[in-house]
């Protein structure tokens, strides 16, 4: 809860007045029942006021004037109605206010630390989750700021007014009104606890229902591919079917609730007119004071009987918010405490690296060591699995080693700061992410200001300009979701001009050439060494002929280096090098 109040924040004043109008909106609306006993009393019943409040109303009102001037009694009864009106307005538009600014902030810390923490927080959790996070996550705390805690303020301070008014009315009669109400409020509170399953069940029902839609849209190739359009059509069925009866039941539930509740209320109701009309038959009871207690029992009766509800929903915002609260504790990379920038130039060092994804699983690195010159092209070989793009993703500083040391220029990887190292580290991924937007949009992504003839040139190093100048639109051409679909290749060009626009000392290919030619792979591997003389680059490769480009070949197995050496020195020893040089040379010369 305290934590809930710190979402609020700067809005909290806002929220505090939004309450305070609430409050006095519904004191003011016990005018039209006090009217309704000042009226029967002074023109029908005859009788003089038996209650204080009435009595002092019917003072203020200018006494027997009231009699002789009915207006009064009326304007009394539209002023105080009007007021509550314009407060209730006030409260509602207020308390939106102020919970819609403190959610969006709420939003924005919670994508923003996103976007900060590690690696390891995305292999722990899936995107569907983390989205549905920072969407109706969200919005439950919203709906219950917004709406819930200002329901559960509106019947309190409906009873809280009501209660001193009824007894100052009438104490016998006050408290036969109130004998329901443990009973009305804590129906609700049950009635939802109990429904609180079905609820989650049918939740669960509408995300697999959704899963199920996305998997089949995304996958919308291999269905067809497969002919499995019959079968996804069935097994949604069935998920449609199940959400169907679920909702069905909840439905059911609710109409028996609020029948049930509604009796409840009536026979609160039924309850206070047949003691209040014994008590005036009686004599012991003015018709006035009957008629002002049916009235604002009915006032308050209502919005009471919803608390259960609300208060049996708080568990929902409660979890919601709870989701949220994980995200905005996990801890984010932490920065070196010293931090040194150096002048990367791209001497790379790994010492006995040692790295798993996760304290059960097998290292990735096995006490890898591996050393690149300055300026060298290196090409790592091995097989899938071998800890290829681990080991980049520990160059790029987006994970850390758990031993060992990798330095840069003799400074330790761990002393640089991150942007740093991503400015002097370029890296081109084995799966290149696409925005949906212009092409031009996404090879600036790390160049947002670059000039025209920079973005060009990029796209000239990757081969990708002749293609880019084919697209009707040339460069605004937009890619992906909203618009056209690139081939593999143009897809890697494209990440591959992105990466080249960075100009930075150190670039790293993944596997990024595999679905461009071997014209069209020499071609960029040469422009890209035009372009900024020698720097150290490295590639991962499987294709001979990219290997044969490199000045070395690193053979990488289990997380290890099993060999290196250059083209020819590998091709002269029995291993993982020798044996891919000899397939590739059969699969050649059988297609030759
Ligand atoms: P390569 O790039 O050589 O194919 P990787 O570096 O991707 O190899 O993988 C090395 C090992 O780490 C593999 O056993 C792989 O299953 C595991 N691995 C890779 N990424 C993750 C991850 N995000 N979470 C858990 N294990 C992973």
């Amino acid at each position: 809860m305290l934590a809930l109040w710190a979402v609020l924040g700067p809005e909290a004043p806002t929220y505090i007045v939004a309450m305070v109008c609430i409050a006095l909106a519904s004191a003011l609306a016990y005018g039209t029942p006090l009217a309704v006993q000042l009226a029967i009393d002074a023109f029908a019943s005859g009788t003089e006021d038996r209650s204080p409040p009435a009595a002092a109303l019917r003072a203020w009102l200018g006494g027997e004037a009231v009699v002789a001037e009915p207006w009064r009694i009326a304007a009394f009864a539209a002023a105080t109605a009007l007021l509550a009106g314009i407060l209730t307005w006030m409260k509602g538009a207020l308390a939106a206010r102020a919970s819609q600014r403190a959610v969006r902030r709420l939003r924005e810390r919670v994508h923003a630390h996103l976007t900060r923490l590690p690696l390891s927080f995305f292999d722990r959790h899936s995107s569907g989750d983390l989205v549905q996070r920072c969407t109706s996550d969200v919005d439950t705390v919203l709906t219950f700021l917004s709406g819930q805690v200002t329901e559960i303020g509106r019947a309190t301070a409906l009873l809280l007014a009501a209660v001193p008014l009824m007894l100052l009315t009438d104490v016998s009669l006050a408290l036969w009104s109130l004998l329901l109400l443990p009973a009305v409020i804590g129906y609700g509170l049950v009635f939802f606890r109990i429904v609180r399953n079905r609820f989650l069940r049918k939740d669960e029902a509408e995300g697999a229902l959704t899963a199920r839609a996305q998997e089949n849209l995304f996958g919308i190739r291999v269905v067809r591919a497969f002919g499995r359009g019959d079968f996804e059509a069935r097994r949604f069925r069935a998920a449609n079917d199940l959400h169907r009866t679920l909702d069905e039941r909840l439905f059911r539930a609710f109409a028996l609730f609020w029948a049930s509740s509604d009796v409840l209320c009536i026979g609160q109701l039924g309850l206070v007119f047949g003691i209040g009309l014994w008590r005036v038959s009686e004599g012991t009871m003015a018709p006035g004071q009957l008629g002002f207690f049916l009235v604002a029992v009915n006032l308050w009766l209502w919005p009471v009987r919803l608390m259960g509800r609300v208060i049996a929903d708080l568990g929902k915002a409660t979890v919601a918010f709870g989701r949220l609260q994980e995200v905005l504790n996990a801890p984010e990379d932490e920065e070196p405490s010293q931090p040194l920038v150096p002048e990367i130039r791209g001497a790379i060092e790994f010492r006995d690296v040692r790295f798993r994804h996760s304290p059960s699983s097998a290292w990735a690195l096995d006490g890898l060591t591996l050393s690149i010159a300055e300026g060298e092209t290196v090409a790592l070989l091995g097989p899938s699995g071998a800890g290829k793009s681990t080991l980049i993703d520990l160059l790029l500083r987006m994970r850390d080693p758990e031993s060992g040391s990798i330095t840069v220029d003799g400074v330790p990887l761990g002393r640089i700061p991150r942007a740093a190292v991503r400015a002097a580290v370029a890296a081109v991924l084995q799966q290149p992410f696409l925005y949906s937007r212009s092409i031009d949009g996404n090879i600036r992504v790390a160049r947002p200001g670059a000039a025209r003839e920079d973005v060009e040139s990029a796209a000239e190093t990757a081969s990708i300009h002749d293609s880019i100048r084919r697209f009707e639109s040339g460069y605004a051409t937009v890619v992906g979701e909203r618009g056209i679909t690139l081939s593999g290749g143009q897809r890697q060009r494209l990440a591959i001009a992105r990466t080249v626009l960075i100009d930075a000392p150190v670039l790293v290919l993944d596997d990024s050439l595999s679905a461009v030619d071997t014209d069209t792979e020499r071609r960029i591997l040469d422009a890209l060494r035009e372009r900024r003389g020698r720097r150290t680059t490295i590639v991962v490769a499987h294709r001979l002929s990219t290997l044969q480009l490199a000045d070395r070949v690193i053979v990488i197995e289990r997380g290890r280096v099993a060999d290196s050496g250059t083209h020819a020195e590998l091709a002269s020893r029995a291993g993982l090098y020798r044996r891919l040089h000899d397939l590739q040379r059969e699969l050649e010369e059988a297609i030759a």
